[in-house]
């Protein structure tokens, strides 16, 4: 393949003269195209690059009829179909870490902002107020932080908390890392029960399984310290919405912030949760950051000249 035509979905104005630099010839589309506007207007395809919007369905693995590999600059890969593309014996990838650290950032982005009333006090100011009483903040070090899920975000924010804030920090997996534990000071609880009842903060980094589905409800949140403040960038489904609600009207739980909602495609269900001031959202946006991104694209291009050089692809995806 001397010059494929390799396409890239939901490309941002930002990143296309990196792609440009990359495959000179290769062409684009800055939004999520529908499996029929993908097919109809880049049927010549044959190397597709997406993100997470971009269906890559049956009718498109079969529409494109010379697609030969499809990358998606993710971690997660069920917007693809993989039985569809084996029968086509399509190699699929993805890229399997652009930056936990950038996860792990935001949740101390989310936390702080919270804890130390930056919001409120941005306001007070910009409304010529220049006065700090009922801004009191509270402080990290010292305090507990519960962890549920220690893979890659997991552990980096544990190194956040306890190198960097000097917390302690409780950690719960179905997978204790126990080296991860020594190098980035943390200690492992040996259920979820002591989580709930210890800690000061709870920080989700397990993904949504039927298992961790409403992890977060009456139940658990009975079980946590008056006044505990939630951190949930993993996926809005862990936590049971209307329990928070409840927690949150009750002070069990003090502040939520959240960079995931249960309903994001339809955010008015959450609604009741989103307008409570203790609660700070950000719409899903913790992987996106400068660093992230120019990952995700250096590994999706190496992904091609891998397979353009017929060498292995690393990061093809389990399965296949
Ligand atoms: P990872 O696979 O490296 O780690 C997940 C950890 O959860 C593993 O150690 C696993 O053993 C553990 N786990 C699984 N089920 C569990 C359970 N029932 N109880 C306790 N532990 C359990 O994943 P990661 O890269 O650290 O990402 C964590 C989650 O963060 C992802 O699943 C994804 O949902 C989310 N995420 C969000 C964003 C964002 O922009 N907000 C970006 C990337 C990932």
């Amino acid at each position: 393949m001397a010059h494929p035509i390799i396409t890239f979905s939901e490309a941002e104005a930002e990143d296309q003269p990196k792609i440009l630099k990359a495959f000179p010839k290769a062409q684009f589309c800055e939004k999520a195209l529908t499996p029929d506007e993908l097919i109809t207007q880049f049927p010549d395809t044959e190397i597709l690059c997406v993100f997470i919007y971009t269906q890559v369905d049956a009718k498109v693995i079969q529409g494109l009829k010379n697609l030969k590999l499809i990358i998606t600059r993710s971690v997660g890969y069920d917007h693809i179909d993989l039985k569809a593309a084996k029968e086509r014996n399509i190699p699929v990838c993805n890229v399997p870490d652009y930056g936990s650290h950038v996860i792990a950032e935001h949740v101390f982005a989310l936390l702080l902002s919270t804890i130390r009333c930056i919001k409120a006090g941005d306001e007070r100011v910009e409304h010529c107020e220049f006065d700090f009483h009922g801004l009191r903040g509270v402080a990290l070090k010292g305090k507990t932080l519960g962890l549920v899920g220690t893979g890659k975000i997991g552990k980096n924010v544990a190194r956040i908390a306890s190198m960097g804030f000097l917390m302690n920090v409780l950690a719960y997996d179905v997978h204790p890392d126990r080296e991860a534990a020594r190098e980035c000071h943390f200690q492992y609880a040996s259920d979820l029960e002591t989580i709930w009842e210890k800690a000061d903060i709870i920080s989700l980094h397990v993904p949504l399984l039927p298992s961790t589905k409403h992890l977060i409800n009456d139940q658990s949140l009975s079980k946590m310290k008056q006044g505990t403040i939630l951190i949930n960038t993993a996926r809005g489904g862990l936590i049971n919405t209307k329990a928070l609600v409840k927690a949150l009207h009750s002070g069990k739980i003090a502040h939520a912030t959240l960079d995931v909602l249960e309903h994001e495609q339809n955010i008015e269900e959450d609604r009741a949760l989103i307008d409570l001031p203790q609660v700070v959202t950000t719409p899903h946006i913790a992987f996106y950051a400068d660093d992230s991104m120019q990952c995700m694209y250096d590994e999706s291009f190496a992904t091609i000249e891998h397979f353009l050089k017929g060498e292995k692809l690393t990061h093809k995806v389990e399965g296949l």
